[in-house]
């Protein structure tokens, strides 16, 4: 059985593994609507209850079939990159739209750098607060793959949920290393903050040695729920064995894939549009090709996205 643990001052109680919803989006997998929200309904009825997204993976409507008719309770968190008021309530609004909903239990700002990024944003979480006083949004919190990010949202009251990139490897981070994230992370939980992982598994880079990779975010006790991507019904019942301590059953194990993913860069013309796109500063231009430094790029895929050429791939 999936266990449950309450985000912090939200009160809301998530599932220890939180579906990870942009693994199946057009950033990535790119599945038929219809398999996709059956992989997520598969990871709902196996008790998980919480589901991550965001406005750039172009995914809400995977959600929301997903969730369509189902009685249990669903917690959604997404997040976008608004930074005036007009931009959160678009942000919003294409949120509660496309996903069916009346509220969303968790809006965010998403890939915050620092204090100075919040800052930036004010207007939005100004806007946040009241859409919160109006019952659209339960909770207002940040994702972050910097440890400032962390720390800096763990100093200001109104954000109640963090949710920082961590793994064993410091894949990622940015700001810091392993040590630091977590450092910050019990800064952040001493603040009262609610907080969820990411990127557990390096972005793919882990997936031959998952067994290390969960037991290692599991052992933080400052996080309540880990996000995981999942795009087959193996990973599915891969994970919540993972999450729930069961062994995993042998021809599972031989269906979920364990070869890491890569970035594939082809055709490129070198305009650089995608540079800028990654904040893992992966990507670099040589001899008018785009070129992705593996060792930094947790394959994220939001490069691929800025790409008018459609060159790069998350393989
Ligand atoms: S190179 Fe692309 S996939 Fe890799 S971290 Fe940067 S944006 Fe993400
Ligand atoms: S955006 Fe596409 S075409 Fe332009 S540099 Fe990047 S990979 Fe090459």
């Amino acid at each position: 059985m999936l266990q449950y643990r309450v985000l912090a001052s939200t009160g809301m109680q998530v599932s220890r593994l939180c579906f990870g919803a942009l693994t199946i989006s057009p950033l990535q997998a790119n599945l038929p609507l219809a398999e996709g929200a059956h992989i997520i309904r598969t990871a709902l009825e196996a008790g998980v209850n919480f589901i991550d997204t965001a406005e750039l993976y172009n995914n809400y409507h995977y959600l929301r079939e997903a969730i369509r008719g189902y009685q249990g309770e669903v917690i959604i968190a997404s997040k976008c990159y608004a930074y005036t008021s007009r931009g959160m309530q678009d942000s919003l609004e294409l949120a509660l739209r496309e996903l069916d909903r009346d509220y969303i239990d968790i809006f965010m700002l998403h890939e915050t750098e620092s204090i100075l990024t919040i800052r930036g944003h004010w207007e939005a979480i100004e806007f946040l607060l009241q859409a919160k006083q109006k019952g659209l949004v339960r909770a207002i919190g940040i994702s972050t793959h910097n440890v400032e990010g962390v720390l800096g949202a763990a100093s200001v009251p109104e954000i109640e949920v963090i949710q920082p990139l961590i793994n064993m490897t410091g894949i990622g981070i940015k700001g810091g290393n392993t040590q630091d994230m977590l450092a910050a992370i019990q800064t952040a939980a001493k603040a009262g903050k609610g907080l969820y992982g990411m990127k557990a598994l390096g972005g793919g880079h882990l997936l031959a040695r998952p067994e290390e990779a969960f037991a290692f975010i599991l052992s933080i006790p400052e996080l309540a729920s880990v996000a995981v991507g999942m795009s087959t019904k193996e990973e599915v019942v891969y994970n919540t064995c993972h999450f729930s301590g069961q062994p995993v059953p042998e021809k599972v194990k031989a269906k979920v894939r364990r070869q890491p993913r890569r970035l594939l860069i082809e055709d490129c013309e070198g305009c650089g549009k995608c540079l800028s796109h990654c904040s893992s500063g992966a990507l670099r231009l040589d001899e008018g090709k785009a070129v992705v430094d593996h060792s930094l790029c947790t394959l994220c895929g939001y490069c691929s996205r800025a790409c008018p050429e459609f060159c790069i791939k998350v393989i």
